[in-house]
C-alpha cells in the first residue's frame, strides 16, 4: 500500500515500528529516523527480514531544512511524529513544504512553558487544506483512543452526550520507588501542572492532585485517581456537541506522589534554566537523565492498565450511561514487542491512525483530531491489533463515589 517515515526511536516509536511490520499490507516500507541513529538501526536489526522494507536515517527534527531533505529523499505517504511534542511544528512545517500527510500522538509544547494546548497546531488548518494534505493530531491512547471512543459512543449509543469522564488507570508495578512510564520530562510537566476540567463552557482550575477519588477498576482493583488536565479535554470540549462537562482522572500510587512532591519542593521539576558550573541546565532535564529510561521498565513491569471513558447522556429522551475501556497486560506487551503497556497502548493507535490516513479511510485535507473522523474502522483495528475494548452499560459513575474535596476548595 505505501510508505511511512517514522520520526523518533523511543518507547512509543519502538512499539509502532513492531506494529507497522505486523501490518505489512499497509506498511510496505518504513524509514525510521531519529536524533540517535543507532537506536533506529537496533530496531531495524530486530525486525528486518519480514515483508516490510526498513531503512533508517539520522535527523534533527528541530531543523526544518533537514526534515525537508529527508522527506524528499524518502518520499513517504505519511510522516509519523513519534519524537517529542517540541518537534510537532517543525515536522508540520516540513510536511507542508513537501505536501506530505502528518500524524502525532501529543500536542505541540514550547520548551519554556508547559501549556498542553492545541492552538498552535490548529492554526495550520487552512495551510493543510490548501496543500491538500491531512494532519491527524493525537493518535495515541489518551489522546487518541479516548477520542475515538467518544465519537463511537455518540455515533452508536447517544443522541446527546452530556458528561464524559476519562479514567486512566495504570495498575502496573515496576518495582522502583520512582520512575515514569513514558518520557519523564513530558510526564512530570503534565502531572505537576494545575488540574483543570471543563464545565458549562468554562475551564475550572484545581491545584495539582487536589481532587481524588477511589475507583474499582476491572481486572486491576481499587486505585486512587486524581483529576488532571489532559490535552484531549480541549478538543473533545470543542468537538462533542451538547457536552456539559468533561474531566480526566489518572491513577497514581502514594510512592510516586511522595517522591514527586519532594522533587518539586527542592526545585528538581522546574523548567526554568539555572546556572550550574558555568553552564545553563534545566532541572527537569537533568532529573530525566538520572531517572530510569522508560524503555528499560518493560521487563520488570507487571500488572495491567485499564483506560477508558464513561459517558452519560440521552438516548430517545431517556438517561443513558456507557463505559468503554481497554485492559492491557504489561507482561503480555513485553512478550509481544519488548515494551511495557504504556508504550504499547500509545504505539498501537499511532500505527492504526497512520494506516487510517494511508488507506484513505481518514483522509481529509486539513488538521483534525481523531474524534472528527468515522470511529468504526479504527475501533475494528483496535480489536485486530492488540487493544480489544470492553463495553459496560451499567458502570459505577465517578459522581457516585464519595467526594474527597469540597467544591469550595477549587481555585477558580
Ligand atoms: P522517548 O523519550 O522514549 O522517545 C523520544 C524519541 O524522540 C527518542 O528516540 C528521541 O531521540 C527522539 N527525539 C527527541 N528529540 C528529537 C529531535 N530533535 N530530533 C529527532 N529525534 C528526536 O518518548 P516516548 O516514546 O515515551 O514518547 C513519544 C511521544 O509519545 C511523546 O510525544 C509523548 O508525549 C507521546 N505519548 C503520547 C501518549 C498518548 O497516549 N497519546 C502516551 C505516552 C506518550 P534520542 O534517542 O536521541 O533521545
Amino acid at each position: 500500500m505505501g510508505k511511512a517515515l517514522i520520526i523518533g526511536a523511543g518507547g512509543v516509536a519502538s512499539v509502532a515500528v513492531h506494529k507497522c511490520v505486523q501490518n505489512s499490507e499497509v506498511f510496505e516500507e518504513i524509514c525510521i529516523a531519529s536524533r540517535t541513529k543507532s537506536k533506529c538501526d537496533e530496531l531495524k536489526a530486530k525486525l528486518d527480514g519480514g515483508k516490510t522494507k526498513i531503512t533508517t536515517a539520522q535527523v534533527d527534527a528541530d531543523n526544518v531544512d533537514e526534515l525537508i531533505a529527508l522527506i524528499n529523499e524518502v518520499k513517504p505517504d505519511i510522516v509519523m511524529n513519534l519524537a517529542l511534542p517540541y518537534q510537532d511544528l517543525t515536522i508540520m512545517d516540513a510536511c507542508l513544504a513537501t505536501k506530505t500527510n502528518y500524524m502525532d500522538t501529543a500536542n505541540y509544547e514550547p520548551h519554556d512553558t508547559a501549556k498542553f494546548e492545541y492552538s498552535w497546531q490548529w492554526d495550520y488548518k487552512e495551510r493543510f487544506e490548501q496543500a491538500g494534505i491531512t494532519a491527524l493530531l493525537g493518535s495515541g491512547f489518551d489522546p487518541g483512543v479516548t477520542g475515538v471512543f467518544s465519537a463511537y459512543a455518540l455515533k452508536h449509543y447517544f443522541d446527546e452526550i452530556e458528561y464524559i469522564d476519562i479514567l486512566d488507570c495504570n495498575g502496573g508495578d515496576h518495582g522502583y520507588p520512582f520512575a515514569t512510564n513514558f518520557n519523564p520530562e513530558i510526564n512530570i510537566r503534565e502531572v505537576s501542572a494545575n488540574g483543570k476540567y471543563w464545565e458549562n463552557g468554562e475551564w475550572i482550575e484545581t491545584k495539582p492532585m487536589e481532587i481524588k477519588r477511589v475507583y474499582d477498576f476491572k481486572e486491576v482493583g481499587e486505585k486512587d485517581m486524581y483529576l488532571l488536565y489532559h490535552e484531549e479535554l480541549e478538543s473533545l470540549a470543542k468537538n462533542m456537541p451538547g457536552l456539559k462537562r468533561i474531566r480526566f482522572f489518572m491513577t497514581f500510587g502514594q510512592s510516586y506522589l511522595t517522591h514527586l512532591k519532594a522533587l518539586e519542593n527542592v526545585g528538581m521539576t522546574s523548567i526554568e534554566p539555572i546556572e550550574y558550573e558555568g553552564k545553563q541546565i534545566i532541572p527537569l532535564q537533568f532529573l530525566k537523565a538520572v531517572l530510569p529510561d522508560p524503555a528499560s521498565l518493560g521487563p520488570r513491569t507487571v500488572g495491567k492498565t485499564n483506560i477508558g471513558c464513561i459517558f452519560k447522556g440521552k438516548k430517545d429522551g431517556k438517561d443513558k450511561t456507557y463505559y468503554v475501556y481497554n485492559i492491557c497486560d504489561h507482561q503480555e506487551c513485553y512478550k509481544e514487542v519488548g515494551s511495557q503497556a504504556i508504550s504499547y497502548t500509545t504505539g498501537v493507535p499511532a500505527m492504526i491512525g497512520a494506516a487510517m490516513v494511508m488507506t484513505g479511510k481518514w483522509n481529509k485535507p486539513g488538521v483534525y483530531n481523531v474524534e472528527e473522523f468515522n470511529p468504526d474502522p479504527f475501533m475494528e483495528e483496535l480489536n485486530k491489533w492488540g487493544l480489544p475494548w470492553v463495553e459496560d452499560f451499567n458502570p459505577v459513575l465517578v459522581d457516585e463515589l464519595p467526594e474527597e474535596v469540597k467544591e469550595s476548595e477549587l481555585v477558580r
